[in-house]
């Protein structure tokens, strides 16, 4: 079976979903009414993880099957601030040195927390009506732009054609010095990746040429498995670098422990941890998955301390429409203030005086720039 057709073997309905648990009338209701909004389709392989007899707690289930709280409608559906930095459909550029290309609005598996629910899996596709050529050009034109990141939905949902296509296209352009591709399949769907051989060498020949990335996304460790760790070794030994990003999730990773075992066995695998990102208040999503600043920091630092240093080098930041701020930490002794005479009322606040700074920014002059906010026990962005 090609990998298009095993993606036709995915679960995308409810009555599909009863073949794994059972489900009430009302349940099938429930679920049908999300799926009108935000498509449901998930891999046989990622099904295979979940615990059947346990599923409601299990944190791949929740990954990958709606809830009723997508149905909440507070937040944004962009949170970071994606239409202002569009600049042809398809194409945003935001940092300097970096273009994001929305190559796809198609992911193996459309998740849960996704903070793209805007577009993935949708049938009326705007923002990913992408001509690579004109992509290329736009990149061509402006020298500032030293990397670009091949997204969507996940890149590697494009065929075989249209990923050499774009490598074909970008990987001559002299001031480009890497090329990323963004997606999960390592996690949602390894065979893309471990049964199409041309994929990879298409990958090992352009690598030669011009550095290319894999940006991928696991978020606990039972996702590590012997199919996904063998995905992230055919890319390495094409000479492909693997990162990780991982978005904190609450009752997915929201634990030091697992977050820990999920940064180490990253690196065991070759995925090096790069960023934890801060869950985004995305209409559908914040509701159910984000966690507190402040918690989320105790929890990540917690995390940090229980690894070795090749696996706490990633940051922890929030990507906000003006950059990607870093949580560096609170002001110690934040809550108590400077004048021990004023204690008493300082004491009185909820407020944590947090230290954050811009590892990247949409306006250079705030480039490392530090900044302290005050935060209260439940503010979950800023
Ligand atoms: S693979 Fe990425 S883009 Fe697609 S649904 Fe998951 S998080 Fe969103």
């Amino acid at each position: 079976m090609t990998w298009k057709q095993q993606l036709q073997e995915n679960i995308t309905t409810a009555a599909q979903l009863r073949e794994y648990r059972p489900l009430s009338a009302e349940e099938e209701r429930q679920l049908d009414n999300i799926l009108a909004k935000y498509p449901m389709r998930v891999t046989r392989y990622y099904l295979s993880l979940v615990d059947w007899e346990h599923y409601e707690e299990d944190p791949i289930y929740r990954l990958c099957v709606p809830t009723i709280s997508e149905n909440d409608l507070s937040g944004s559906f962009d949170t970071s601030g994606e239409g202002s930095n569009t600049k042809l459909p398809g194409l945003q550029h935001k940092y300097r040195e970096t273009v994001l290309v929305l190559t796809t609005h198609e992911c193996a598996m459309y998740c849960r927390h996704c903070f793209r629910k805007r577009l993935v899996g949708l049938d009326e596709q705007k923002e990913t009506a992408i001509d690579p050529q004109a992509a290329a050009d736009y990149i061509a034109s402006h020298p500032e732009v030293n990397n670009v990141l091949l997204s969507g939905g996940d890149s590697f949902l494009l065929s075989n054609d249209a990923i050499r296509y774009y490598l074909e296209l970008l990987a001559p352009i002299p001031h480009l010095d890497f090329i990323r591709f963004g997606t999960r399949t390592p996690v949602t769907f390894p065979s893309r990746i471990t049964e199409d051989t041309e994929l990879i060498d298409i990958l090992r020949r352009y690598n030669q040429q011009k550095q290319i990335f894999v940006i991928t996304h696991f978020n606990h460790p039972n996702e590590i498995t012997e199919q996904s760790r063998e995905a992230v070794r055919l890319l390495r030994e094409a000479g492909i670098v693997v990162r990780n990003q991982t978005v904190l999730l609450r009752g997915i990773n929201d634990d030091p422990q697992i977050l820990a075992n999920l940064l180490r066995r990253l690196v065991s695998i070759g995925a090096v941890p790069y960023y934890i990102f801060q869950c985004r208040p995305v209409t559908g999503v914040g509701t159910q998955f984000q966690v507190p600043l402040l918690e989320g920091w105790r929890i990540v630092e917690s995390a940090r301390g229980k690894v070795d240093g090749q696996a706490k080098s990633f940051r922890f930041a929030m990507s906000h429409p003006t950059g990607k701020m870093e949580l560096i930490g609170p002001v110690p002794d934040s809550k108590r203030g400077k004048d021990p005479d004023n204690r008493s009322e300082i004491e009185k606040s909820s407020a944590t005086r947090m230290i954050f700074k811009y590892n990247q920014a949409k306006d250079p002059k705030d480039l490392g720039r530090i900044f302290i906010r005050d935060l209260d026990e439940r503010q979950a962005w800023l």
